[in-house]
């Protein structure tokens, strides 16, 4: 369900000049047909973002909405292949795969056609609608690329399809400057974000946080640690319970590993099996499977959290990681992708690259409650530096702006206004 909150309300947090900036560079934009496409409208930071950032752009006179794929197994099976192909593993696509995914994606661009050739912007979010842009030719507006991954070391079969698809978009846009592949035309590196007035990142009473312990039996007796993430091999849940076994050696603790499946990631199933199967002989490690609208159940775990991990082997940014920040928890997070962005050694948390080293690291902060309090400290004030909504909605409408100008074979000059 879309949250909606006025962008008067961000004010507090992120101040007036951000909110008098996103009003400014809209004046340009009113009207404009905004459409957002990506695979589920739950689970995943995609599904997170659009949630927020959809109302915000109406608000600001952007007639936006948000379209999302529909496909059935064989089809989100292929769209798999392409995100892990994405991320690097070897993936081999074969003519049936391929055949699958364009037919599925016609039907789909048949439903959306007439929204999709009217629109003043298209932003196509990661692979999975990739290809709609070859099925628009009559398309009037600008197409942006958006892609939410590491594409940094793609593997070659798949991004030589996805290469043919989004080249010819007017621009691109990724997390961070090397995930950026060689491509025709303009690309630009804008971070994720979060909303922090969402029910996932609003404050919370001690009550609530304490009645979500007790509704999934968490004791609050030794320090808890927890892990938020869809059951994806590349969240590396199993690599948490390793280290967690390895701290507890010496330290006793609680560990929560919550999460859920996003609609369009067939894979999860399995990885929850091996985790519920590496966590069955111990009693201190609460595996959670959530619904999709357990907002604030996972804003209660991650308050609840002494420390929070995020121990990625793959990662495009990770909003677990701004989220957790931005509640003063330190993060113990992978070496990877976007949380590298995020993560600072000893001042917003730890990178690590394996179970042995995150057990290290949460160790050294167990024992340092004075370090921990402060690092909780600079991770907040970090992401409201660096990680807000607003920050994102400006860059996004700064891009939309600039497209406009070239569409319309605008001339900058002093008194123009675009
Ligand atoms: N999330 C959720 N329920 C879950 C697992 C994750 O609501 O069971 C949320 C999480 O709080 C975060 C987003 O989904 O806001 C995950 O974004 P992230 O960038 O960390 O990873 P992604 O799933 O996009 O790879």
């Amino acid at each position: 369900m879309t949250e909606t909150r006025t962008l008067a309300s961000y004010e507090e947090i992120a101040g007036k000049i951000a909110i008098s900036q996103l009003e400014q560079l809209s004046k340009n934009l009113k009207g404009a047909k905004v459409v957002h496409v990506n695979s589920t409208r739950e689970g995943g930071g995609v599904a997170e973002i659009l949630n927020w950032m959809v109302p915000l752009m109406n608000e600001l006179g952007l007639d936006t909405s948000w379209e999302v794929v529909e496909g059935n197994e064989g089809f989100f099976d292929v769209t798999k292949a392409f995100h892990n192909g994405m991320q690097g593993s070897p993936v081999k696509l074969t003519d049936e795969m391929i055949k699958c995914y364009e037919d599925t994606l016609k039907s789909n661009f048949i439903r959306l056609q007439k929204k999709l050739e009217k629109a003043d912007f298209v932003f196509i979010h990661d692979p999975q609608p990739a290809a709609f842009l070859d099925m628009c030719p009559n398309r009037k507006g600008k197409w942006v690329w958006r892609c939410h991954i590491d594409s940094s070391n793609p593997s070659r079969d798949v991004w030589k399809y996805i290469k043919s698809k989004v080249e010819n978009y007017d621009a691109s846009i990724f997390s961070m400057p090397n995930f950026a592949q060689p491509l025709p035309h303009p690309q630009f590196v804008i971070a994720p974000s979060i909303d922090p007035l969402s029910e996932k990142n609003c404050d919370l009473s001690s009550g609530e946080i304490s009645e979500t312990l007790s509704k999934y039996n968490i004791p609050d007796k030794f320090p808890i640690l927890t892990q938020v993430s869809r059951f994806d091999k590349f969240k590396d849940p199993l690599g948490v319970i390793d280290a967690f076994n390895e701290l507890i050696k010496t330290i006793p603790a609680e560990l929560v590993l919550a999460g859920g499946g996003a609609t369009d990631d067939p894979e999860g199933k399995v990885v929850l099996e091996d985790v519920y199967k590496a966590a069955k002989d111990n009693e201190h490690i609460h595996v959670l499977m959530l619904p999709s609208d357990s907002h604030k159940t996972i804003n209660a775990l991650q308050r609840a959290s002494t420390i929070v991990i995020q121990k990625s082997i793959q990662e495009g940014f990770g909003l677990t990681v701004t989220e957790a920040l931005l509640k003063e928890k330190p993060v113990i997070g992978g070496n990877v992708g976007g949380i590298r962005l995020q993560l600072h050694n000893h001042y917003t948390g730890f990178l690590v690259e394996t179970p042995e080293g995150a057990a290290l690291r949460i160790r050294e902060l167990l024992h340092d409650e004075e370090k921990l309090n402060r690092m909780g400290k600079i991770a907040k004030q970090f992401v409201i530096e660096n990680f807000l909504l607003t920050r994102h909605l400006r860059e996004y409408l700064t891009l939309l702006v600039g497209l406009k100008c070239e569409l319309t074979n605008y001339v900058l000059t002093e008194s123009s206004n675009c």
